[in-house]
């Protein structure tokens, strides 16, 4: 099984840009815009309830416009246990752990969103 392309090289935000940019296992880099981050947040308060929590994108999410707020200033990325990372807000907001699935899956650029349609 090649799970190269679910495991980061390397992460990087800039708080200058408002960007996160992660280079994957298999050289693919995808630039996360911070209002897309806290909006896709995958925590269970985010997506409202439990049983909306999901391993996938919500559906949507690229449309979500989140207003320049503490709630969109990413602080921190902290790593968990090796399969994800753990978001730190200036809301102080800190509950959403980002698998590197999810964070595959929320690639924006436009190869990774062609191929998610169907
Ligand atoms: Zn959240
Ligand atoms: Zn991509």
């Amino acid at each position: 099984m090649n799970m190269e392309h679910e495991k980061p090289n390397s992460i990087q935000a800039s708080r200058k840009k408002g960007i996160v940019e992660i280079e994957w296992g298999d050289s693919h880099k995808s630039y996360y815009s911070f209002s897309l981050l806290r909006g896709a947040c995958p925590c269970a308060f985010c997506r409202g309830g439990h049983e909306e929590m999901s391993s996938e994108p919500p559906e949507g999410v690229f449309e979500v416009e989140m207003p320049d707020s503490p709630a969109t200033h990413l602080v921190g990325i902290e790593p968990v246990g090796g399969y994800g990372a753990m978001l730190v807000w200036e809301d102080g907001h800190h509950d959403g752990i980002y698998t590197w699935h999810y964070l595959r899956a929320l690639c924006p650029c436009e190869e990774c969103r062609g191929n998610s349609k169907k």
